[in-house]
């Protein structure tokens, strides 16, 4: 293969259809603004899940390009912090109409890397460019305080960036995930460097070059690709000041405790298995679409996914029914006109969800719908699951207990709101949660009672918009959810408070003695 450029063509040529990628070329680095190849020996294939087509090949970046990447961006932290924040603000509203320009092109190359459909790829996009253009009020977000404390004496705060931050990012969103810490890292002043997915790297290279484009200087954003051993060094190296990651449980936790254990700030969003209690009372057409659609939108590929069905009552006869409007959804290439939803990422991955089903029957759960063995007649070898509804769960099984990400809806089956509430709280996630009722005195109850981070009320998947913050609770966020990510908490997870008391005193001195107590009075 030919190290070449995935990130330098023009927005006209990107991919249309799953067939275009006839020669692959590697993905490369980007440093100072450039692409840079890297020297490696060892690398990782990228293959289209809806063909198995190789599509590209990942570096496992060299611990001396790594050192390399980390330095660059150090190089240009100073100068991108001297910078005022109306400067960095008219860069940000540049990249922002950049992105927008682009869209369809990182569209593309998401919905090639990752699968999903071409129009949820496009909502990908614009959930992240929603962050990058609410981080263009960072003028009326980052100002400090000021207070008078004493006579001629006040005191100011401010919020400084940190440095160099990085962010280790998860396949299933690769545009909209970087662009959570692009757009915030440095609207406040640091340079970033961002690890991408290795699985789906290519939309974080053309944010790269739109950055590029958009007037960021060279260093301020930097990627460097690898897995396990680039997450090491992120976490080890001292010149990076924070870490900001989305994934699994297995590496988060792993990440988090490692940052802890180097006194180094962490945001760390994790795995989840979200449910809906779905109640008599609700309006039933809009509870059955909303749950078919955030069950199996992105192959149930989302991290707030509806994956979990709790029947309230007699909702459990309405199985059928939400069986029948899984099933005429469309599993297709991506980019065929009319798909609903796409392959999942990997054969791997396949096989893992295929298990759990297996399992599920094994332990005497009802398949409603199965979707082992469904494919779309033009793609043959991709990674394909139909949607897939096993009900009469129960909490022991396996298919229960995992996170499953992938097109498939548990449903178990209480007699209460009482005992749904008890069900979810008793779940060892906690990052979403839905209720469909026509009651708002359900609702409400629900809504106080509940342990979930992100709690949607005839809306399925209530993920906040960036003027809010990412709110997972329990075991889907490290470190009990302190660190959110975007919104306010956000601008503070990237910089650093400072207080300043200044004292200019209005008249003469009248003693020539030191004072050595606290002052008692003000
Ligand atoms: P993943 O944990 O496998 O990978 C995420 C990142 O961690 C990648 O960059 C990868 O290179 C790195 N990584 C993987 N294994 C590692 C290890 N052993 N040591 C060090 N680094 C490692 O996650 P994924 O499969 O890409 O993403 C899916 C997961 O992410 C799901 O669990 C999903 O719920 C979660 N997710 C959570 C949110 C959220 O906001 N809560 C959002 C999106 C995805």
């Amino acid at each position: 293969l030919q190290a070449t450029t995935t990130a330098a063509s023009s927005s006209t040529q990107y991919p249309t259809s799953h067939e275009q990628i006839n020669q692959p070329i590697d993905t490369q680095n980007w440093i100072d603004n450039k692409l840079v190849p890297s020297k490696t020996d060892q690398w990782i294939e990228l293959h289209d899940p809806a063909t198995n087509n190789l599509v590209t090949r990942i570096p496992q970046t060299t611990e001396e390009e790594m050192k390399q990447i980390v330095e660059s961006a150090q190089k240009a932290f100073p100068g991108w912090k001297a910078q005022s924040v109306l400067a960095r603000q008219q860069i940000m509203f540049k990249y922002c109409a950049l992105i927008r320009e682009h869209w369809d092109r990182l569209a593309a190359s998401i919905t090639l890397e990752q699968g999903k459909t071409f129009a949820d790829a496009k909502g990908d996009v614009l959930r992240g460019l929603q962050v990058a253009e609410t981080s263009c009020g960072i003028t009326t977000d980052i100002p400090g305080e000021v207070l008078e404390v004493a006579k001629d004496m006040e005191t100011r705060s401010y919020r400084e960036p940190l440095g160099v931050v990085a962010a280790i990012c998860p396949f299933n969103f690769p545009a909209m995930i970087p662009l959570w810490t692009i757009s915030i890292a440095t609207i406040t002043g640091n340079a970033c460097v961002i690890k991408p997915s290795e699985r789906d790297p290519g939309a974080v290279m053309i944010l790269a070059e739109l950055a590029e484009k958009a007037g960021f200087p060279p260093g301020i954003v930097n990627i460097m690709h690898g897995s396990a051993k680039a997450v090491d060094f992120i976490i080890d190296e001292p010149l990076i000041k924070a870490v900001s990651f989305v994934g699994s449980n297995k590496a988060g936790e792993y990440i988090y405790r490692r940052c802890a254990e180097q006194g180094k700030r962490c945001q760390a969003n994790l795995g989840a298995k979200n449910h809906a209690a779905i109640l008599p009372d609700c309006n039933k057409n809009h509870a059955l679409n909303a749950l078919a659609g955030a069950a199996f939108g992105a192959a149930g590929q989302r991290c707030m996914a509806l994956s979990t069905l709790v029947f309230v009552g007699e909702t459990k006869d309405w199985a059928p029914e939400i069986a029948e409007r899984a099933n005429a959804l469309n599993m297709n290439g991506g980019f065929e006109k009319g798909a609903d939803l796409g392959p999942v990422i990997s054969p791997q991955a396949k096989k893992r969800i295929e298990d759990i089903i297996a399992s599920a029957e094994e332990e005497g759960a009802t398949i409603v719908l199965d979707g082992r063995g469904k494919k779309p007649e033009k793609y043959p070898n991709g990674n394909w699951i139909g949607p897939t509804i096993i009900a009469n769960v129960k909490k022991h099984m396996r298919c229960y207990k995992e996170e499953i990400f992938g097109p498939v809806l548990v449903c178990l089956n209480v007699d209460s709101l009482d005992e749904a509430i008890e069900l979810i709280n008793d779940n060892e996630y906690g990052n979403g949660t839905a209720i469909f009722t026509n009651s708002g005195a359900t609702a409400t109850r629900f809504q106080k009672e509940i342990e979930a981070g992100q709690v949607g009320i005839n809306v399925p998947i209530p993920v906040p918009l960036p003027m809010f913050s990412f709110t997972g609770n329990k075991k889907s966020v490290a470190g009990g959810g302190a660190n959110t990510f975007y919104g306010k908490p956000g601008i503070q997870f990237y910089t650093q408070q400072k207080t300043v008391t200044s004292f200019w005193k209005s008249e003469d001195a009248v003693s020539t003695r030191a004072k050595v107590n606290m002052p008692t009075q003000s």
